[in-house]
């Protein structure tokens, strides 16, 4: 259920609404809108007495919201949410563009795609410390020396990172380093890793799992936010059908029906969707005609050599062009590429 407030009601009233609702063994979630205080009640409603809670001063109306998850739901805020990231503004009318190699390899290696991913114009820089290979004797990632790497990158480009966590137990060593978590696809549903991201304050990109339906998505959202973190961004990252010339399949419409479905922004990673570079350009062009807020994009200077995922890096160069054509395509739908550095301007920093 979700509480609207009048407008100009007092705090003191607000208070009083929340503790009543506290009193029921019940969970309020506040959210001060531009226009309109709503309070979510999580929990189970039937301890509550609808009647007594409309009739508390300062209450408008009260109104149930139908859908499973609650906190992310359109039902609950009609305006986009907005995640910033030291000054990047993800969600809105913008387009923001992260991008950088699968994993962390070299120290070298990472800041020169940082500098190449920067020079093209992308606003965050990606790159996993932790690796969750699909085979045990696959590279794993550079653990703690990766997270100083790219804590050296961001020094060197101002880029904000964002790197994928896999375990709860390494937090206070993402924390030093990550400017936003990445929950991957295959924790998806490890409720205990996004209860962990949901009780911290940085922001979370949760991608969705393999084999996931869109509710079941939203509502592995719904697990980080009503542990306390609105800042919550969503990523389609392709899910498992019968065709096997894709990795997997992009899932194109998920965008539109997100955007209807929660106000959180949504970000498409057109590269583990696909698992060719060939097809990456067209589908990160795709991604954001049908209205995504940004993309994750794998980029790599030597893919032929990289430690993972190479078959569907992109060279800087073309990372570069496919920016330029972004840029134009977000025109084309009333959007606005957040450039690191315009694409067509850019030098060496
Ligand atoms: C990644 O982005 O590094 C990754 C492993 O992606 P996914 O979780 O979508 O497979
Ligand atoms: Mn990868």
């Amino acid at each position: 259920m979700v509480i609207v407030l009048k407008p100009g009601t007092t705090d003191r009233e607000k208070d009083h609404i929340v503790q009543k609702i506290k009193d029921a063994g019940l969970m309020p979630h506040v959210l001060i809108g531009e226009e309109r205080t709503v309070i979510a009640i999580i929990g189970d409603e039937r301890a509550f007495q609808k009647q007594a809670l409309t009739a508390l001063p300062g209450v408008e109306k009260a109104v149930p919201i139908l859908s499973p998850y609650k906190l992310v739901s359109r039902e609950f805020k009609k305006e986009d949410t907005i995640v910033e990231v030291n000054g990047i503004k993800i969600g809105g009318n913008n387009v923001v563009v992260m991008a950088g190699p699968c994993s962390v390899e070299t120290n070298d290696l990472l800041t020169s795609i940082a500098i190449e991913i920067k020079k093209a114009g992308a606003s965050i820089l990606r790159g996993g410390a932790f690796k969750p290979r699909t085979s045990p004797y696959s590279f794993q990632g550079l653990g703690e020396e990766g997270l100083e790497y790219l804590s050296e990158a961001r020094q060197r480009t101002g880029l904000p990172i964002i790197t994928e966590v896999l375990d709860p137990r390494d937090m206070p060593m993402m924390a030093k380093h990550a400017d936003i978590l990445q929950v991957g696809a295959r924790n998806m549903q490890n409720f205990k890793l996004l209860e962990e991201v949901g009780s911290q304050s940085k922001p979370v990109m949760l991608k969705r799992g393999l084999s996931a339906t869109i509710k079941e998505f939203l509502l592995s959202a719904e697990y980080i936010m009503s542990a306390g973190n609105p800042r919550v961004i969503l990523c389609e990252r392709g899910i498992r059908t019968f065709e096997t010339q894709t990795r997997n399949t992009l899932d194109l419409s998920a965008v539109p029906v997100l955007k209807r479905l929660t106000h959180l922004p949504v970000i498409v990673d057109p590269s583990h969707a696909v698992g060719k570079t060939y097809l990456v350009a067209p589908m990160a062009k795709a991604a954001i005609a049908a209205g995504a807020d940004g993309l994750m994009i794998e980029v790599h200077s030597n893919p032929a050599e990289a430690f993972c995922d190479g078959d569907q890096a992109m060279l800087p160069d073309d990372f570069k062009q496919l920016m330029i054509e972004l840029d134009r395509i977000a025109v084309a739908v009333g959007r606005t590429l957040s450039l690191g550095t315009p694409a067509s301007t850019a030098s060496t920093p």
